[in-house]
């Protein structure tokens, strides 16, 4: 008799950002030249005194368990920041810090949601959410939002898709695949919608992880600096890993009413009992540190979206908005071809490029470009798409 995992497990998808990635690492690894579109992680070294703050932490023995929901310094830490950022307080009692936000996000699913409940999820979408409240026996909804409108919840839209098992709302501004930066008009009439439902009260759970990588003047909003009135419905997840190139240190966070934060700390105890101690108390210097550091890379940022955008404009078939956040453009690809999964295998096996298929994101026809990478890799890799465009085009 063979040994099996459960069905849950062994129907859940792996990662298909990660499938890319490791895909071309792979091919790498053969010897072909393969340029990495796929990453979700920024390219730069995590900030000299960040480093420096950890070793200090481990030289000074703080190498022990702290509580589940995180050292006190740290959610204070979290606290100040958020004050600063989005003007909202909040208390270390309303924070838990996690192995970066996918776990915080997880275990918000975990502590919401009873079985067969639906969380409504705007597409274009990050790959884990549909799989995370799976995981949490909930049924994800999901609302298409497309390009036209800049991949936006429409009101209407959110409206019709209410049940009465509607328990949570995500939003993810700026947004993972598209980069789309929710106006604070949009996202006040996406509020209204949940203000004037009727019925059990909607949980609003908010995806802040690219909040400080904005261009061209573009502002972030959260909805708990918007909608104070529906703070207790509020739920903020967000991270260090992008904002200060710490994706390897997993230290994540969620600000939420006091119940589901210790809920939440009570499943880490059994779980994953705390994030790595020595992590923390970097991440207080993170948070508490020189913040030039955050917009030197959001300047680097903003210079390759620019040129990224011109380059694609000049690959014939490809139509792409210029998107206001994170590190990613989302074009359209129909105009090449239908399927994106076909599209992105023929750049990776003839021009060497690895991008992700809108497909993973519930977007077929679009590819994911992360610029996370350096301007030279960024030139070469978009002019071999260019190329192998070109090249079919005359097939
Ligand atoms: N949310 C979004 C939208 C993301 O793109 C990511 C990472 O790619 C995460 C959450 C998780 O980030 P981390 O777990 O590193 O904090």
């Amino acid at each position: 008799m063979s040994v099996r995992v459960n069905n849950r497990i062994s129907s859940l998808p792996p990662s298909p950002t990660m499938t890319v990635s490791a895909r071309a690492a792979e091919m790498r690894r053969q010897g072909i030249d393969v340029l990495s579109f796929a990453a979700g992680e920024p390219d730069f070294p995590t900030p000299a005194h960040v480093v420096d703050a950890a070793i200090a932490a481990m030289r000074a023995g703080k190498t022990t368990y702290t509580a589940a929901v995180g050292l006190v310094e740290l959610r204070e830490a979290i606290c100040r920041r958020l004050r600063a950022e989005i003007g909202v307080s909040f208390t270390p009692a309303e924070v838990v810090v996690s192995p970066g936000a996918k776990y915080a996000l997880f275990a918000a699913f975990q502590v919401l949601l009873e079985r067969g409940d639906e969380v409504i999820i705007p597409a274009p979408y990050w790959v884990s959410f549909p799989e995370q409240v799976r995981l949490a026996d909930g049924v994800p909804v999901i609302v298409d939002c497309p390009a036209e409108t800049g991949f936006a919840l429409d009101p209407e839209a959110l409206r019709a898709a209410i049940t009465e098992r509607t328990r949570v709302i995500v939003l993810n501004s700026p947004g993972n695949p598209t980069g789309a930066v929710y106006s604070r008009q949009a996202l006040e009439s996406v509020l209204d919608v949940v203000r004037g439902h009727r019925g059990q009260p909607l949980w609003v759970l908010s995806d802040e992880t690219y909040s400080r990588l904005v261009f061209d003047g573009a502002e972030h909003f959260s909805p708990a600096q918007i909608a104070p009135d529906l703070r207790d419905q509020i739920l903020i997840a967000s991270s260090l890993s992008k904002t200060y190139a710490m994706t390897g240190w997993r230290v994540g966070f969620l600000a939420a009413p006091k119940d589901v934060i210790t809920a939440i700390g009570t499943l880490q105890s059994h779980s994953n009992s705390n994030v790595n101690t020595i992590a923390q108390w970097a991440a207080i210097a993170a948070l508490d540190g020189d913040q030039t550091v955050v917009e030197s890379m959001r300047e680097a940022f903003s210079e390759r979206r620019k040129i990224v955008l011109e380059l694609l404009a000049a690959v014939p078939g490809f139509s792409c908005g210029a998107p206001s956040g994170a590190f990613y453009v989302f074009p359209s690809t129909r105009g090449v071809m239908d399927s994106s999964l076909e599209m992105a295998r023929i750049l990776l096996e003839e021009a060497r490029v690895a991008v992700v298929p809108g497909d993973a994101f519930g977007a077929p026809g679009h590819l994911r470009i992360s610029y996370a990478t350096s301007l030279a890799n960024l030139r070469t890799g978009i002019e071999r798409i260019r190329q192998a465009v070109e090249n079919l085009a005359r097939r």
